[in-house]
């Protein structure tokens, strides 16, 4: 560890971190699969119990929501964080590796987690405010949907927020610096199973089948002229085909194959366009090799949209922090998903990035890799962060 000079009235952080670093490496020993985060769960509700917070468990399967409530206003904001791991078997080496067998927090969420807990304390002993702090622990953010799921357990009705705010590591940006974007920051992520069916038969009487390998091939070449000749090249799009199987012998033609796609936009209208021409097509190829094609088509993550006033809200907070130079008020949107989008769709807030490391150092290597790592030095600025903007939400909100 680097020496932490920091100070957040008058008072030196450093002293006070060190217990949220070991809470840190302590969740990352001990990680949890989706909707499986019962230890994790439980860990954050008995230290927001013991800190004076009003704990309600089990929204949503093992999400966790902290309340504490000062004074008479009416004003209410959200901070969430994720608790999830990933099914990835660890091999970074560190003292506190994974002690579950294929289960790693290989996407950071066990120092989003902490790092939370750090402004829960820090909070609730320094900051004065006059509103309702909810602090939202979900589950299940890799790809399970555990916002959502607490938003059909009630969330916002239960737990009222006039804007929420939520932050992610991301390695290969300078540790400690805040990146910021107004509007679309992250892409909707759909998921989709393409099965064709055709005739099978011996590999030496073509003529006597419809064969699926070569209606796939050309469905999968047909796809790349998607984001080429459809989409508007001044918007993003992702078209990828990450998965297509077919057949087992050189002599046998098979009477199905099936393809599996990732498909992704940063903008809603660019989705749906997406939607209408991948089916389209895929149809009329199958048509013209007499091969029947079935399109599973699977909603995932909507695209993240952050909201104008929030974000510059955010955006000033950090700048009064940490000044200009650690804070990026124009960021670039990013491809990979996130379901905070959808408390995004409900609430009007914020989704930051924080850098885990710059190129060169550990702190670079991507999440979901094996020999990933949460960097423990991002903890006492984001906290700094949360508190800082809690105080400001809550004192005189977008005053600053
Ligand atoms: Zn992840
Ligand atoms: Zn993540």
């Amino acid at each position: 560890m680097q020496a932490i000079e920091a100070t957040y009235l008058g008072h030196s952080l450093a002293p006070r971190i060190g217990e949220f670093i070991q809470i840190r490496r302590d969740i990352h020993a001990h990680p949890e699969m989706a909707f499986q985060e019962h230890r994790t769960a439980a860990l954050v509700a008995a230290k927001l119990a013991d800190w004076g917070y009003e704990v309600t468990t089990g929204i949503g399967g093992t999400g966790v929501v902290g309340r504490l409530r000062r004074g008479e206003g009416r004003k209410s904001v959200g901070l969430r964080a994720d608790m999830d791991a990933l099914p990835i078997v660890e091999n970074n080496g560190t003292p506190w590796s994974s002690r579950h067998a294929g289960v790693m927090h290989a996407c950071g969420h066990d120092g989003h987690t902490a790092t939370l807990l750090a402004a829960a304390r820090l909070i609730a002993e320094d900051v004065d405010f006059d509103g309702t702090l909810n602090l939202i622990f979900q589950p299940a953010e890799e790809g399970a949907g555990g916002a959502l799921r607490m938003m059909e357990d009630g969330l916002f009705e239960r737990f009222p927020c006039d804007a929420v705010f939520a932050m992610h590591n991301m390695p290969g940006l300078e540790t400690g610096t805040f990146h910021f974007r107004v509007g679309a920051a992250m892409a909707s992520s759909d998921y989709v199973t393409i099965t064709l069916r055709g005739v099978g038969g011996h590999g030496a009487l073509p003529q006597t089948t419809a064969d699926t390998v070569v209606a796939a091939a050309a469905v999968v070449t047909a796809l790349q002229t998607v984001v080429s000749r459809n989409v508007d090249p001044l918007h993003s799009a992702v078209v990828t085909v990450g998965a297509m199987h077919a057949g087992t012998a050189n002599n046998v033609i098979p009477d199905t194959a099936t393809l599996e796609l990732s498909v992704r936009a940063l903008d809603p209208q660019v989705r749906q366009l997406l939607k209408a021409r991948i089916c389209e097509l895929v149809d009329l190829q199958a048509a013209s090799f007499r091969v029947k094609a079935e399109i599973d088509w699977r909603d995932g993550y909507a695209v993240l949209v952050n909201s104008p006033q929030e974000t510059r809200f955010a955006t000033r907070v950090a700048t009064a922090l940490f000044g200009g130079e650690r804070v990026n008020a124009e960021a670039p949107p990013l491809t990979g998903s996130e379901d905070f989008a959808f408390m995004l769709q409900k609430v009007p807030g914020s989704y930051v990035l924080v850098g885990n490391g710059g190129p060169g150092t550990p702190g670079a290597c991507m999440v979901h890799n094996p020999g990933y790592d949460f960097n423990d030095e991002i903890i006492e600025p984001a906290a700094r962060f949360w508190m800082r903007l809690v105080s400001e939400y809550l004192k005189e909100p977008l005053s600053i």
